[in-house]
């Protein structure tokens, strides 16, 4: 960054969006909070007195077998929380449930792609998760050590990672679309002692060769020395004596009664490597106390849930979204989660509204590519089905734009749900930014309000406060329990990126701003950032600029060495199946983005393309359309890229 940057305000906005829904009246009955007023009040009580508002949430949301000495410490950029005190989250996620009324409730209810479907009550799936954890100590392993889960969406990933917390062995998820050189870096970086997968998984109608990916990782990771199998799709496999074990042949050997262990808070809970968005993925370093208060916590109170919901969250477990919002928080709240293997639109592009009508899911909580890719399917499909189960509606990964916030809003909540965004990050462990459902006004775009405990800020790079319009750097104040506690294995990287950035609080690494209201944008990657003329503009302002124009589906801004402004704009454009390409298309697009938000933000080109480069958890990879915009190739880090041929058409696309 130059010198004349960090004297201006980091980002400029543009976007002015001024929709604001009130929460209705018939969905108002938040059991926690009254109204805004009272949110207001109890989170300037949790910002003046961070210790004693943790202290009363733990106390009162998780059970811990012995209580803490210390509520926190602060070393070399190291949190510790709740020092001396001991618990374990599968008895938060099962026993305390099985104790009480829960014991036969459906804890999982589980469909696979060819359409099984399988439900768990909490007895059921404590029972199992038992039995896994008495199979992992039979395989030697013990509290502390490392195991690396790669899957398909089945039960049994969730088993084995409740296993694992169940006698503190520590898992490193690996997303089940991962190539086997991604699972290979993996295990070797957070050196796993085991790996428990499939045969395959289900996916688009195939069945995806899971055990033999694993078995090309595992040529060259010494470290593991048991492979634990799961019979998904019974098609043929190696299996490799000594080494392999099928997980039903293992299981028959073990009980199903197992005590938790008594783990410390600070006991490592899982290793989670980032989506790779910007760069390498990092593998972030989460703890046991701290980590399951945020995601209870945030489940609870963002999402407001009740006895009687079933929550969707469709992200992998791979993902973080997956670890806190398909596992860990809504099982921790005793609430009944819903999980589906496959692909959202096979057989059929209406699957998803199928399952929603089929198993009356009330609360939905997806990402915007999601969200954008059934906008460019049209509205017709969700019409077909039934939604009306449907209560709130969640988005996570990437900044909403407006127009998909509202097509979310109506067709799929028929302007009764709640549009709950919220604005996280691997490294925080939870919700940091969004509405409490029915209780916070939302805006179209905006994640609006922090969580109690957290406090947000937008810097100017050398630390001064930005002005909060104009927008600047998004950081976090104070240390909260649920942050990440180190990248495993490089603590300097960690103190580096998030700490040492801008001195003394947490770096986001994402830009953003605040209206008169207080609510945050976020508007887009720092990384991200185009520099036009010396106005640095966000991609997100531009991008939900061009998706507002009635025949674009999906847009991502990149900028490119310009010799008169700095930077030019590149806009790469996919546009939905109804769309002719009439030859003034890309003008008059250009044209209607200038129309919104201004001359500024005149693309200097547009480039119309089938699909958009994403990481596999489906965020726009905007880094490698930089450099195919700016020289023509990529050679940045490709390893999370979920469709390796998008590239191949991109750059065929620049030769034309
Ligand atoms: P990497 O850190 O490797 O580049 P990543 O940042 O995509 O990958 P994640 O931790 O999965 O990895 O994603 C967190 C990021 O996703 C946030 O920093 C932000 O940029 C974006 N994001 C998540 N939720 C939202 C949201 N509701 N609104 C805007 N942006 C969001
Ligand atoms: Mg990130």
């Amino acid at each position: 960054m130059s010198k004349s940057d960090t004297q201006k305000p980091s980002i400029e906005n543009l976007l002015h969006e001024n929709r604001k829904f009130k929460p209705q009246k018939k969905s108002f009955s938040h059991y926690f909070l009254q109204d805004m007023s009272h949110y207001l009040k109890l989170y300037k009580n949790s910002i003046k007195n961070p210790e004693s508002f943790w202290t009363r949430m733990a106390s009162e949301h998780l059970d811990f077998f012995k209580k803490w000495k210390k509520v926190f410490a602060w070393k070399d950029c190291k949190a510790q929380w709740f020092l001396g005190a001991t618990l374990n989250v599968s008895y938060n996620c099962l026993d305390r449930h099985v104790q009480s009324d829960r014991k036969n409730k459906a804890a999982l209810i589980w469909e696979g792609e060819p359409g099984e479907t399988r439900t768990l009550t909490y007895l059921q799936l404590s029972l199992e998760v038992a039995k896994c954890a008495n199979m992992l100590k039979g395989i030697g392993l013990h509290k502390g050590d490392k195991i690396a889960i790669y899957m398909p969406l089945i039960p049994e990933a969730v088993i084995a990672m409740l296993a694992c917390t169940r006698i503190g062995v520590v898992h490193t998820v690996v997303f089940g679309g991962f190539s086997s050189s991604s699972l290979r870096d993996r295990i070797l970086d957070s050196n796993c002692k085991a790996l428990i997968t499939a045969d395959g998984g289900f996916r688009k109608g195939s069945a995806v060769k899971m055990k033999e990916m694993a078995d090309e990782a595992l040529k060259e990771t010494p470290s593991i020395k048991n492979v634990i199998v799961v019979k998904r799709t019974h098609e043929k496999v190696k299996m490799f004596p000594k080494r392999d074990i099928w997980w039903h042949e293992l299981a028959e050997n073990y009980s199903d009664s197992c005590v938790a262990e008594q783990l410390a808070a600070e006991h490592p809970l899982f290793i989670l490597y980032t989506s790779g968005t910007t760069g390498k993925p990092k593998g972030l370093m989460h703890t046991t106390a701290g980590y399951l208060l945020g995601v209870t916590l945030t489940t609870k109170y963002l999402f407001d849930i009740k006895e009687t919901d079933i929550f969707w969250c469709t992200a992998d477990v791979g993902w973080v979204t997956g670890h806190s919002y398909l596992v860990y928080g809504p099982l921790s709240c005793g609430a009944t989660v819903f999980m589906y293997e496959g692909a959202p639109i096979y057989p059929e592009p209406d699957r998803f509204w199928k399952m929603i009508a089929k198993h009356k899911v009330t609360i939905l909580y997806t990402a915007p590519t999601a969200i954008r890719s059934f906008i460019r399917l049209g509205k017709e499909l969700p019409k077909k089905h039934d939604l009306s189960s449907l209560r709130l509606l969640g988005t996570v990964g990437e900044p909403i734009n407006p127009e998909a916030w509202i097509w979310y809003y109506e067709v799929i909540g028929n302007k009764k749900c709640p549009i709950v965004d919220t604005w996280w990050q691997t490294e925080t462990g939870a919700v940091m930014i969004a509405p409490f459902s029915g209780v916070t006004p939302t805006k179209p775009g905006s994640a609006t309000l922090p969580m109690f405990g957290i406090e947000p800020i937008i810097l100017n790079k050398d630390g001064t406060p930005a002005k909060k319009k104009d927008g600047g750097f998004l950081c976090i104040k104070k240390p909260w329990p649920y942050m990440a506690r180190t990248i495993y294995g490089d603590h300097e990287r960690y103190k580096k990126t998030y700490w040492q950035e801008i001195e003394g609080v947490y770096f986001t690494g994402d830009g953003a701003r605040q209206d008169k209201d207080g609510y945050f944008w976020i508007m887009g990657r720092v990384d991200d950032v185009i520099n036009v003329s010396g106005h640095r503009l966000g991609t997100m302002e531009i991008e939900s600029a061009a998706v507002e124009h009635p025949l674009v589906a999906e847009c991502a801004v990149v900028g490119r060495p310009d010799a008169i402004k700095g930077q030019g704009i590149v806009a790469f454009i996919t546009l939905k199946k109804s769309a002719n390409i009439n030859p003034m298309l890309k003008e008059e697009i250009a044209k209607f983005i200038i129309k919104q938000i201004g001359a500024l933000a005149r693309p200097d080109e547009i480039r119309f393309s089938d699909s958009l480069p994403k990481t596999r958890s489906g965020k726009i990879m905007r880094r490698l359309l930089r450099e195919l915009a700016t020289t023509g190739d990529i050679k940045g880090d490709t390893t999370t890229l979920e469709d390796f041929s998008v590239l191949e058409k991109l750059r065929e696309k620049d030769e034309d």
